[in-house]
């Protein structure tokens, strides 16, 4: 069998959206996902069911930087014996897989045996570092060279074959794995003729939701890192450039937003939103009831959708039960709003209802202008959705049948966030209220509730997270 060609994809650095289109879409073909630990592990979400997805750190070694050899040998004899399966590998690195990332080795192994492979460039942490920071790498003024190098053994006493009075020329230095030889970095550019206070910026866990940027001079920044106690990865930013990110910052004049849903694609441009869905959706385990009622809908006279997770769910179970879209040929179906519509759109169904105020409330208000009288509602929900719906069409008259057909828990490994970072939470649920109280608790002074819905700020008030 002739082996599959390998790619060595880079994923952009701290979030996972900063993979290009071509990387994401090759990865969603994998059959084989060697991942590096430095990379965003929501990314995994892409691949495909059932890739198996490998991480490529020694396994139980909690290390920081670089791997053993025999890791990275193993590592190398794994995407070659795949590939030579036929199955199709994708190495997944950290920001772009040929800046400080042992590409060559990989490379180096895939030539001996003859494997084609290709590789798609990622953004480098500098970049990111740069654009998330507000420092830009390049000048017309002040800076026209930059130069890319890692601080790993600049530690003043070994010798690192790093020539820092040739560093020292270029107007921006930007230094990978410098954190821990921050101290003998700085003292070695000032030896070399750099300025005392030229400025620096250190950006750890740049693009990350807890990106953090420590501000000082050549002489400084050394104590002020260890103050404030920085952890790698972070990129080094050295140069008069750093002083611009005053004019430049466009992340500082911006609201931050902690979005608590979970759609992905929200994209809004009045703020900066950062993505920590609270909330997990999932099948159930048994769907005895649900299909039960499915095989009957044609009893009903209105299917109401409150999310679009009850549309993704009911119509996989129509698919599953060997129906499809045209037993519902003549019903009328409601949906609580534009995501929920979309959702009906995409399997061939325009909503006969959306409310102009996209709530539950919203709805009955508009089924207040129909009659309701002995007309048999469907409705398709969450396992903890509450009952106000369903009470508030049976007392316009309905006969309504709720039914569970999807489940929503809390999202596992919710990192610890630094909550005074943010301007505002948004919450799309009263589920992302009770998940953000569970694992959050309170929300800090000065930082405020925002609720999609009258329900969830209804939810958001009973849990003392909003006024
Ligand atoms: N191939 C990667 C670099 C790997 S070396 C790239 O192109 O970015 C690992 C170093 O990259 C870290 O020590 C740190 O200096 C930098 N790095 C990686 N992710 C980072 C992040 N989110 N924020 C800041 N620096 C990061």
């Amino acid at each position: 069998m002739k082996a599959k060609k390998v790619y060595l994809i880079g994923a952009g650095p701290g979030r996972p959206d900063l993979i290009t289109v071509r990387g994401l879409n090759i990865l969603r073909q994998a059959d084989v996902v060697v991942y590096d630990y430095l990379i965003d592990k929501k990314l995994l979400d892409e691949a495909k069911p059932g890739a198996s997805l490998i991480s490529s750190e020694p396994l139980g070694k909690k290390r920081y930087s670089g791997r053993s050899c025999s890791a990275q040998k193993k590592i190398n004899e794994l995407v070659v014996s795949e590939a030579k399966k036929g199955k199709c590998v994708v190495r997944v690195k950290n920001g772009d897989p040929s800046v400080f990332s042992r590409v060559s080795e990989e490379i180096a192994e895939l030539i001996k045996n003859r494997i084609e492979f290709e590789i798609v460039p990622g953004v480098t942490a500098a970049n990111a570092a740069a654009a998330f920071s507000g420092i830009p790498l390049t000048d017309r003024r002040n800076s026209s060279s930059v130069v890319f190098l890692t601080g790993h053994e600049s530690n003043g006493k070994k010798e690192t074959g790093i020539d820092w009075n040739s560093i020292a020329k270029f107007d921006s230095i930007v230094i990978y794995m410098g954190v821990n030889n921050i101290s003998g970095i700085a003292t070695r550019l000032i030896e070399s003729g750099k300025p005392l206070d030229t400025a620096v910026a250190l950006v750890s866990n740049a693009g990350d939701i807890n990106q953090k940027t420590v501000r000082g001079r050549l002489k400084n920044i050394a104590a002020k890192v260890k103050e404030q106690d920085i952890e790698p990865p972070a990129i080094l930013l050295i140069g008069k450039n750093v002083g611009l990110e005053r004019d430049f910052n466009w992340i500082k004049k911006n609201k931050r937003v902690l979005f608590t849903g979970l759609s992905k694609e929200r994209f809004f441009t009045d703020a900066t939103y950062c993505h920590i869905p609270l909330i997990k959706i999932e099948p159930l385990d048994d769907y005895k009831e649900f299909d039960s009622r499915l095989r009957k809908i044609r009893d009903f006279d209105w299917i109401v959708f409150a999310s679009r997770y009850g549309v993704e769910h009911f119509f996989q179970r129509l698919r599953e039960i060997g129906y499809d879209t045209r037993v519902l040929n003549g019903m009328k179906i409601a949906a609580v709003g534009t995501s929920t519509k979309t959702s009906l759109l995409a399997f061939g169904i325009s909503a006969d209802l959306v409310p102009q105020r996209e709530s539950s409330e919203g709805l009955v208000e508009e089924f207040k202008k129909i009659d309701l009288k002995g007309k048999r509602i469907f409705l398709p929900r969450s396992d903890i959705s509450d009952k106000g719906l369903e009470k508030e069409f049976q007392r316009l008259g309905a006969i309504v049948t709720t039914s569970f057909v999807y489940k929503n828990t809390i999202a596992k490994d919710l990192p610890d966030l630094d909550l005074t970072s943010f301007d505002e939470v948004m919450f799309t649920s009263p589920s992302t209220v009770r998940n953000f109280k569970k694992r959050y608790g309170r929300l800090p002074e000065n930082v405020k509730a925002k609720c999609i819905g009258d329900v969830t700020l209804r939810e958001a008030r009973r849990c003392r997270l909003s006024d």
